[in-house]
Order: structure tokens, then sequence, then C-alpha cells
């Protein structure tokens, strides 16, 4: 008998109560097994869950290893009826105890190998300690860093986004989920427009066209999905008016019938009672049959599903085929896993003791450190020089606090802080703390002072600390707490050279920093070892290749501020262009501080010698555009060459660019190499005003450069 009818087997004996129980997910205390004999007590409580519903239920969100896991899998397979295994979920979001850079900064890095290995080292991690599922990738794209969970994405780009959601859906997932047991389903998130909350403020309205949704923030999605992604997880936002976790177009015309996914979705937590206070639901009845009949399967953290869908379907409110859909959705995610095989699947103590931040899972964390951080800044002072007397000062210098939100299984005391990196790097190293994250004394100050006096150099370790991103984690005002801007300027009176180097989750507004910095070296959270790789950075060990993947705006006022966005009819650049009345505001640039792509390296590279290979493209032919890079400065380095397309008239208005392609090419002090990009029409398809997918004939410019601004344009026509 094939699998699939032995699963509609099961279903066939499956009572209402046992399947409702599929569609339920709960938190870890909850189970027997857990370590508390299914006590449940305080919030969980007053959730009401019955003991039964607890043994129906079929997911479990978190998990506290092997030994855990196993102990409630082996209980919950007592206690069920028909001996179903429970799947365990978590957020194993960049590591899972060996903690990676934030996915903002390994958006930076635009090293879709190492990100694929990151997820990869994350899912063993977590495989081994006995999760099935990870609330991973978050690939909603991000325009606004007052918005906490920025740091959650790798940035503003549609098509960087798409990229880096394929590689860490292959490093989650493997290539075989039943043979790989260290592997670990993925769940992509949150669907959809998550990123897009009015005013940056958490779980806020998103407004937008179905053609920006679609354009914009819908391809990483559909890319994790092309990859095969298990499971998808709704948004806590409201989407053209209705709430995402109750909104059937989104899930059931366009996840399923348009995009044919076929595995389970589950809503954010507590989303679905959430439909309540969003207003489109009267009582947790109505919640439970409007986010089932638009598509969720499983209820995360709320218990409306519990409470109604067996009244609701004896009603005939709700179908009971559309419950016997979600089970059969959940039960096959069960079975390709090889659950029903091995409900353990990769959970074990021993592989526990040896994969877990293992040497090279350590060294794949620093690599990606390092190849995340971004150089802002460099009058020369980077490197250091390791016979100079360096003093690093400031909230971050000797903190643990760099592993950065959701790393809540990541271990602090295992972190290289940036002292203890430098420290190996350095003879001449003296500290002083300068002040809190957001207080400051005047003896913080003296005694930084003194200590500053002492040394050569000063390095500033300035940041937010880790609960001021990630969720809930919105900001209004985005420069560093007035505490750090004070220590800078006292700094700034001792006249050293000042090395800022920045530990946050969001691009921050640099005015404080920018000008009083003689360089700033953007290390975001690095991760278990970010000390290390930052050092080494620092001292010149390797050299930084990072670029922005999110605008620095130049003020939080101007944002949303982004590279690909439209023109205006009056743009302020137009050869025409009036003194006053043109788009532009009259206390600030337009431009964003740093732009998309934008990052320095200890060494410098000349492009030239750009060349279409073709001034027209014909629909099913390709045209290349090379140039020449050359190293000219004295140091190895990498650098990653971007290619960015303009369609100079369309039938709706086109972003004044997009990026179309990218290559990291290492190169040493004085060579040259020649980077290529091939152009194809399909690179210049777009939603037109009738939601066609398609290009247009006519003009267009590539541009091809080392940032978003920064670039040379060809021009070409798209012919038939
Ligand atoms: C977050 C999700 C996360 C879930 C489970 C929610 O509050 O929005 O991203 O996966 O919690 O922890």
């Amino acid at each position: 008998m094939s699998k699939q009818h032995q699963l509609e087997e099961l279903l066939q004996q499956m009572t209402l109560d046992e399947k409702i129980g599929q569609l339920i997910q709960l938190a870890t205390p909850f189970f027997k097994g857990a370590g508390n004999d299914g006590q449940i007590t305080g919030p969980m409580e007053e959730m009401g869950i019955s003991e039964e519903t607890v043994r129906n239920s079929g997911s479990v969100l978190g998990a506290a290893g092997a030994n855990q896991t196993i102990h409630i899998q082996k209980t919950h397979l007592e206690e069920n009826r028909l001996h179903i295994p429970l799947l365990f979920m978590a957020d194993v979001v960049h590591g899972y105890k060996t903690i990676f850079p934030v996915p903002l900064a390994v958006g930076c890095s635009w090293n879709l190998e190492l990100a694929e290995r990151s997820a990869e080292i994350a899912a063993k991690e977590a495989a081994v300690s006995g999760i099935h599922v990870t609330f991973a990738p978050m690939v909603d794209l991000v325009r606004d860093p007052r918005w906490g969970r920025v740091m959650e994405s790798t940035g503003e780009d549609p098509y960087l986004n798409s990229q880096f959601s394929r590689a860490l859906v292959r490093g989650f997932q493997g290539s075989n989920l039943k043979n790989d047991t260290l592997s670990v389903a993925a769940c992509v998130k949150h669907f959809a427009g998550y990123g897009a909350a009015e005013g940056g403020r958490d779980y806020n309205t998103v407004n937008m066209s179905e053609r920006q949704l679609r354009e914009s923030y819908l391809p990483a999605y559909k890319a994790a999905l092309d990859e095969g992604c298990e499971m998808v997880m709704t948004a806590f936002n409201t989407i053209d008016g209705v709430p995402a976790t109750g909104n059937e177009w989104l899930m059931r015309e366009l996840l399923r019938s348009e995009w044919g996914f076929n595995g389970v979705l589950i809503s954010d937590w507590g989303a679905v009672k959430e439909l309540i206070p969003h207003g489109i639901a009267e009582n947790e009845k109505e919640a439970a049959s409007k986010a089932l009949r638009a598509g969720v399967d499983i209820e995360m953290m709320t218990a409306c599903y519990d409470r109604y869908l067996k009244e609701l379907i004896e009603e005939g409110v709700v179908e009971e085929c559309i419950l016997d859909e979600a089970v059969m959705r959940i039960l096959t995610l069960k079975e390709k896993l090889g659950l029903f095989d091995n409900p353990y699947r990769g959970a074990s103590e021993r592989l526990e003791k040896e994969v877990i931040m293992c040497e090279e899972h350590r060294r794949q964390a620093r690599e990606l450190a390092e190849k995340s951080c971004v150089l802002l800044k460099n009058n020369g002072i980077l490197p250091l020089d390791k016979e100079k007397r360096v003093a690093v000062i400031g909230p971050f210098a000797n903190s643990d606090d760099i592993l950065g939100p959701w790393s809540w299984l990541g271990d602090r005391k295992q972190a290289v802080t940036l002292y203890n990196g430098m420290q190996k790097n350095s003879a001449h190293l003296t500290f002083a703390q300068g002040c809190e994250i957001e207080r400051v004394t005047k003896e913080q100050l003296k005694e930084a002072i003194r200590v500053a006096e002492q040394a050569d150099v000063v390095v500033l370790a300035l940041g937010e600390h880790s609960e001021m991103s990630g969720e809930a984690g919105c900001r209004a005002d985005i420069q560093l707490p007035l505490a750090q801007l004070e220590l800078i300027k006292e700094m700034q009176k001792i006249k050293r050279p000042i090395v800022t180097v920045l530990f946050n989750g969001r691009p921050l507004d640099l005015h404080g920093v920018m000008e009083e910095s003689d360089a700033i070296l953007e290390a975001w959270y690095p991760g278990t070892e970010g000390g290390a790789a930052i050092a080494n950075l620092l001292f010149g060990m390797c050299t930084p290749s990072g670029k922005l993947t999110m605008s620095f705006p130049y003020s939080a006022g101007q944002i949303p501020v982004y590279y690909n966005a439209f023109n205006t009819g009056r743009p302020k650049d137009a050869p025409d262009a009036q003194e006053r009345y043109v788009s532009q505001y009259l206390d600030i640039p337009n431009e964003p501080l740093l732009p998309f792509g934008f990052g320095l390296s200890y060494t410098t590279f000349r492009y030239r010698n750009g060349t279409l290979s073709e001034q027209k493209l014909k629909k099913g032919e390709t045209i290349s555009l090379s140039v020449e890079i050359t190293n000219i400065g004295e140091r190895e380095g990498d650098e990653i060459v971007q290619l960015y397309i303009r369609d100079v008239s369309g039938d709706v208005v086109r972003p004044l660019k997009e990026l179309k392609g990218f290559k990291t090419i290492h190169l040493q002090p004085g060579e040259t190499k020649t980077v290529s990009f091939t152009i194809s029409e399909e690179q210049l398809r777009y939603y037109h005003r009738n939601l066609q997918f398609k290009s247009d004939n006519g003009a267009f410019i590539a541009y091809v450069g080392g940032n978003s601004q920064q670039v040379e344009g060809f021009y070409f026509e798209l012919i038939d």
C-alpha cells in the first residue's frame, strides 16, 4: 500500500477531536515528559487546554534538547490513541547554539554559499536536539529601519532576498528530509508583506497595491517554495484591509491555487485570535471559522480551533473536508520527515555532544561574521597596527550581548567579545566601559578619558542592546542612544583616532558618529564568534568585503529610503529642474547617507572598459555586459560586483535601478579580472497594469558597479 493510502486510512480512523488535535500547536510545558508531568500553570492554564487536547495535539513549539524531546515524544506515543508522532517546531533563525550573524548581516555578505552552510549547521544542531521544523527563513522585504525586525531579513531587494531565501531553505532542508535526519523542514515567513508595516511599527497595517506586493514583496516567499520549502507562516498584519491570517485571497487563491503550494500553513503566534482585535471576527468562534476557511492549518498558541472547530463542523459552518485536507497536509509532513518510522528522528544526546558548538561550526560562524561586517568609513587608520596601544571603550567593548535577537538557545557566555577577540592579537590593549547602552555616569566618562589618553587609537564599541530590535523592538528615533553620543563627544576631545565598531540590528541614523569617527565598521550582531571575526578585520588578518543590503538613511525623516525607488516627474537632477519646485527636502538631501550595495575595503578596485556585447537584445537571445576590475591597492580583497537594470519607459513607472545580478571576485594587488553578466529578456519582465508579467520592447540601461550609486550605465534596446 502506498504511503498516501496509509495516511488516508489513518485519517479514516481518526475521530473529529483527533483530527482537530493535529491543528493545535502547544508549547513544550503542556506536555507530559517535559519535566513537569503535565502540570499546566500560569498563562497556559488560562488557555483552558484540557488533557485530552494535549493528548490529541499534533505539534510542539519550542524544545530543550534531545533528552526532553525524546521523552515527550515517547510519552505522547503511548498516550495518543493512534500513536501519531508529534512535530517539534522552533525558531532556529540564525543558528541553534552556534550563533551566526543575524540575517541582515548575512545579507551583507552577499555570500549564498556561506549562508546555506550556516543554515545547514543550524539545522544539524537543531535536529540532534529533536527539532523537526524551523520557523525560518524570514524573507520579508524591509525598507523601514524603525521596524525592529529588519534584522531578521536579508534586506531591501527582492532579487537578493530571493537568492538568500533559496539558499537558506536548501541549507535547512538538505536534499532529502527523510534520509537526512540531520536536516529540518523550513517554514518561510511571514506571509505576506509583514515588512511593510506602516510607520515601522510592529504588527501595524500594511497597505499596498497588488502590483507592488507581487513585484517587490512576494518573490522571496515564492523563491522559498520553488526550493521546496515545506511550510509557510502567516503574518500579523492586514493586507488590503484583511489580516493575513484570515485572508482567503492570500492563502487559498494566491498561495494554494496560483502557486500550487501543498504544504502546511501555520498561523503566527496567537494570530488566529488576533482576528478579533483586528476587527474581522466578533469572537473566538468566528476567528476559528475565518482562519480555517481562509487556509490556516495549524493555530499557534491560542485555542480558538480547540474550543470551536468541533462545534463549527457539527453546525455545518465549516465543512469537514476542509479540516480533512488540513490534517492530511500535517500527516504528510510527518511522513516526509520519516516520523512514522522513526519518531525520534535525529534526536540524540550523543550527537548533541559531538556536533553542537563544535570547532568546525564555530569556524564557519567566524567566517560568515567576517564576511558580514561592512566597512562604512576609513580614513586610513584601519587596519590597525598591532604595535599601537589600543583602548577598547564602550558598552560593547566587552559585552556578550552580540548574538542578537532570535538566538534564544545561544549561550552568551560562549560568545567571543570584542575585547577577548582583540586580546589575542594585541599586547597593548586596554579597556574601559565608557558608558552603559542608555546611561552614562561622570565616573565612567572620567575613566574612559584616562584610558584613552594612554592609547594611540581608541576603538569605540557602540550600539543597541539586543532588545532594541527584533520582534516588537521598534524605534522612532534610530540614532545611537544619547549616552553613547556623549561618550563619542568626550572621546573626540582626546584627539586620538577613533575607530567605531557598531553592534546593532538596523541601519542607524549616524549623526554624531559618522563625522566624529575616523573609521566605522558595522558589525551588526555578529554571533558567537563575533569578537574574533571583528578582531581579524580590525588588525587586517582579513579584509572587509561586506556591502549594505539596506540603505542607511541620512536621517529618520527620509524613511522609507531605498535604492530601487521610482523617479518623480520633478527629479532634482533633471536638466530643466527648477530651483524650488522639485522633489526634495528643504533641510536634508534626498539620498541616503549610505546606499544599498555600499561597503569599503582595505584595498581599492578600479572599474574599466565596461562593454555591452550588443546594443540590441532580441527576445530569446542574450547579450552580455562585461567590465574589467583591477585591484589598485596594496592588499588582496574581495569585491562584490553588482548589475542593475533600468527600464527607461514602461507601462507603469519602473524603479530607477533594480539589482539583476552580482558576482564576488577575489583580487590580488595589481590583478585584473573581467566580470561578465548575461542579460536576457526574462530579467526585464515586470507586472503591467493588468498584472501581466512581461517585458516591453524599447530602451533599457544596464549599470555595473561596486554599489547602487557608483555605477556606469550602458543603453540597450529590447527588440522582437
Ligand atoms: C513571531 C514569529 C515566530 C513565532 C514563534 C512570533 O511572535 O512573529 O516569527 O516564529 O513567534 O516563536
